[in-house]
């Protein structure tokens, strides 16, 4: 494909893209069909000749998008969003076009400086303590996920309470990992493969009002873990948990962690993004207590997926146990000391540019564009819990901070189920779920930019009819 001919294939796609945004309303959220049916619909092998993209584009429209589930669609309400935007996709579109590797600063300066630039851009927009600031002892690094970010502050903690023997001897059975029993499932993940196993996280119980870490329960498991002979290295505190949003007590658990030298990694995947509004910032009140923090602006902040921003207070801590240096790799930059290498931050060795996506979607919106996105999804979410509060038969199973309200009929599990399989299977909306107490709850997940007040309140109609039908039978 000479540059001419990426010319007109590619004002074709932008278009597609765009038709797809604009008329994503009109389709049903999730695909109904059964497993295997685009498998059936594709052909056993590659063409031998070449194809045009206009046929691959034919296929994509008939054969790929009926059986997506529209995450950018109005009515999604799953999960957590997963954004994405116009400025977001088109700075990946330079980054692919670009192909660069940023592994080192030598492999690409750009890439590297103009990824350290927009994680102190970011930390300022969150008003994150200084010292995650690249001009003191800390930084920021791009990781592609969450899950990347906990398993890179793992390994971090495994180094620092080792005094640094686990490079060489590897990790033995003595660690431990803390988290809440709301803790994400990527927490346990990053344990197992760090060496610690499942056996070696501990989950702490929450307060049953407010489903956040107790901080006590905190103290006492690593007071009975030091008792035993075992090592404390981390624990995990949550920024809005993924079931309800929870905000662990991080004053609280910061001094616990001081107290005893244990690393803070701070997980605010989805409610980080929160923290560009002023009025929200209270969630992030003792943060200045974290080795580690990081959140996801693929999942609320309009940069599509991967993106996940993640800070350190002392990056030398991290890159002393991160770091590689085969001798094709050796370069007079590195060797100066003057220079950050972003292999050394994570798992991987290669890196894409992904800097310019979040420069695209920063300089797109600019900070007041950022808030106003937040603050719609906010207002959303307690407009929604307006009537379910004001409806009888239904009942908030959680309190709603952010964009997420987590409610249920005052009926069975069964019952809810049931509630929640009919609404869905309208295709208008889609909605997940959770147990809360042990009982079966739904979700609600306000994100999308295309999403308005018409869309909730159709979720509401939808839920309200349902549920005069499953109360009728
Ligand atoms: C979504 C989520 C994660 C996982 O995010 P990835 O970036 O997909 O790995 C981790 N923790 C919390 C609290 C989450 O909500």
């Amino acid at each position: 494909m000479d540059p001419e001919e990426f010319r007109r294939a590619g004002y074709a796609v932008v278009d597609w893209i765009a038709d797809y945004w604009s008329t994503l309303g009109q389709r049903p959220v999730v695909s109904g069909d059964p497993p295997g049916a685009l498998a059936a619909a594709l052909p056993a092998g590659p063409p031998v000749d070449g194809e045009p993209v206009d046929a691959v584009l034919a296929d994509l429209d008939a054969l790929v998008a009926p059986r997506l589930t529209h995450w950018q669609h109005p009515g999604f309400f799953g999960y957590f969003p997963a954004n994405t935007s116009g400025p977001s996709v088109l700075g990946d579109l330079v980054s692919s076009g670009l192909g660069v590797q940023g592994m080192l600063w030598a492999t690409s300066p750009a890439c590297t400086e103009l990824e350290t630039v927009m994680m102190d851009w970011l930390a300022g927009l969150l008003d994150l303590p200084r010292r995650f600031r690249s001009d003191t002892r800390g930084g920021g690094v791009i990781q592609d996920s969450a899950s990347s970010a906990t398993l890179v502050a793992t390994l971090a903690a495994l180094h620092r309470a080792s005094d640094g023997r686990w490079r060489e001897a590897g990790v033995d059975r003595r660690y431990r990992a803390y988290t809440s029993t709301h803790g994400h499932s990527s927490i346990e993940k990053a344990a197992r493969i760090a060496g610690l196993g499942a056996d070696g996280v501990r989950a702490v119980e929450v307060d049953p009002a407010s489903q956040a870490m107790r901080p006590a329960a905190l103290c006492a498991a690593i007071e009975a873990d030091r008792a035993a002979g075992e090592v404390p290295a981390i624990v995990v505190a949550t920024i809005g948990t993924t079931s309800t949003t929870a905000v662990d007590p991080l004053p609280e658990i910061g001094a616990i962690c001081a107290e005893y030298g244990i690393w803070l990694h701070v997980d605010a995947a989805y409610a980080g993004a929160a923290a560009v509004c002023p009025e929200l910032r209270w969630s992030h009140a003792g943060l200045e207590f974290a080795d580690s923090y990081c959140f996801d602006p693929h999942k609320w902040l309009l940069t599509g997926f991967d993106c996940d921003a993640f800070w350190v207070a002392d990056r030398g801590e991290l890159v002393e146990a991160l770091t590689v240096m085969p001798e094709f790799l050796r370069n007079a930059a590195t060797e100066s000391g003057a220079v950050l290498d972003y292999r050394d931050w994570q798992v991987p060795l290669g890196r894409r540019f992904r800097a310019l996506k979040l420069w695209f979607v920063l300089r797109w919106y600019g900070v007041e564009g950022l808030r106003a996105h937040v603050r719609r999804g906010v207002a959303l979410a307690a407009r929604f819990a307006g009537r379910v509060r004001a409806d009888d038969r239904f009942e908030l199973a959680a309190a709603h901070p952010f964009s997420l309200v987590c409610f249920r009929l005052r009926a069975a599990d069964e019952v809810n189920a049931e509630l929640l399989a009919r609404v869905n299977g309208t295709g208008r909306v889609h909605l997940t779920h959770t147990r809360v107490d042990g009982r079966f709850t739904l979700r609600l997940a306000v994100g999308s930019p295309q999403t308005a007040e018409a869309h909730v309140d159709e979720a509401w109609t939808l839920l309200q009819a349902t549920a005069d039908d499953l109360m009728a039978t």
